[in-house]
């Protein structure tokens, strides 16, 4: 267990940084967050506030509001890092479909000045948050991590990118990191944009849920702390260095099946309408963590029926605030 180290998360007030820095402060860690708040500014604020209260005994956390674009923003940092988790970045396949450079620019730079900020400050070891999107659509399954690489997305191509980038710094700078391809994370808090997320919300407000495509289309759906637990790992491990690990959970569903566990934990009549697929959606994702399970020890615990009701109770408590 990750304990007493200094430790920077960028994009830790989006949805899957704000519970690892929960997490590590947990076990008595400093925990510095770095994000501009792009998006969701006031979810995101509630959300860091609700750590805070949780953990104000004793508390040794701190954010710094801004860009990694801008270097001088690694200037305010004023502990010695000793691992940085890279989570920040413009996540979305809809959004970087329509904003090409903005994503382009974002998710790569930003990836870059972590890397010359680590080659500054000793070579601390960075854990990059990557994507089952880099895989495109498989041409087997379950997919593992030497599978071809066709993104379909400028969101899944920046990803690929910043893996190169995370390649080359080890091999030339020697700059420890692992890249995670996490694939579609839920959980309370989870981000407005998921399906997950919407489709709660939709239910709960007695609205219709819209499926793009046929709804055949399979998510290798994983929980927010089995997430969480894998980049602790990953952190850990010194023989994940330089390498790609696929973190789901290895087992899974329909979007059909998954509104259809929704509407039963609503106890709600079903109500849905299906349209066009959208452009830059595979239409299959499916782990094989075959190699995370043997190096790294990682053992997703949350089943998907469990992850969903969590995932409800959560949002019917939320929207009733
Ligand atoms: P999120 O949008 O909730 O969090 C990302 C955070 O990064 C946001 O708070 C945003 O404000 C911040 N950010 C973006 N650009 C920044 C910049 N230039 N400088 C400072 N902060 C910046 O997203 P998330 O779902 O928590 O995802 C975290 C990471 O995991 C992302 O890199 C994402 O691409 C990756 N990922 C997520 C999923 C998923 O299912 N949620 C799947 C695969 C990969």
């Amino acid at each position: 267990m990750m304990n007493k180290r200094n430790i920077l998360i960028t994009g830790g007030a989006g949805f899957i940084g704000s519970h690892l820095a929960e997490k590590l402060l947990r076990t008595n860690n400093y925990v510095l967050i770095i994000d501009n708040f792009r998006e969701h500014r006031e979810e995101k604020r509630h959300q860091l506030q609700h750590i805070l209260e949780n953990y104000q005994e004793g508390i040794d956390f701190n954010i710094i509001e801004g860009s990694l674009l801008n270097p001088e923003i690694f200037e305010k940092i004023e502990k010695n890092i000793d691992i940085i988790f890279h989570l920040a970045a413009i996540a979305g396949v809809r959004y970087s479909l329509l904003n090409p450079t903005v994503i382009t620019e974002n998710n790569i730079c930003s990836t870059v000045n972590i890397f010359e900020y680590s080659r500054r400050c000793g070579k601390k070891k960075v854990v990059f948050a990557s994507s089952s999107s880099v895989y495109g659509n498989p041409i087997y399954t379950p997919v593992d991590e030497d599978h071809p690489k066709t993104p379909i997305s400028p969101y899944a191509v920046s990803k690929l990118a910043c893996e190169s980038y995370c390649d080359y710094y080890f091999r030339e700078y020697s700059i420890p990191s692992t890249w995670l391809r996490f694939y579609t994370v839920y959980g309370p808090w989870g981000r407005k944009d998921m399906a997950i997320r919407k489709f709660i919300e939709r239910v709960l407000n007695g609205e219709e849920i819209v499926i793009y495509g046929d709804g055949e289309q399979l998510r290798d759906f994983t929980y927010i702390s089995d997430i969480v637990d894998g980049l602790i790992l990953a952190a850990e491990n010194e023989d994940a260095d330089g390498e790609a690990f696929n973190l789901g959970c290895g087992n899974p569903i329909s979007v059909n099946e998954l509104v259809n566990k929704i509407y039963s934990i609503a106890d709600r009549p079903k109500n849905v309408k299906y349209i066009d697929a959208k452009k830059g959606d595979v239409r299959v994702t499916h782990s094989d963590i075959t190699k995370a399970q043997k190096k790294l020890g990682f053992s997703p615990k949350v089943n998907i029926y469990q992850g969903i009701k969590n995932t409800f109770e959560w949002e019917k408590e939320y929207l009733s605030m």
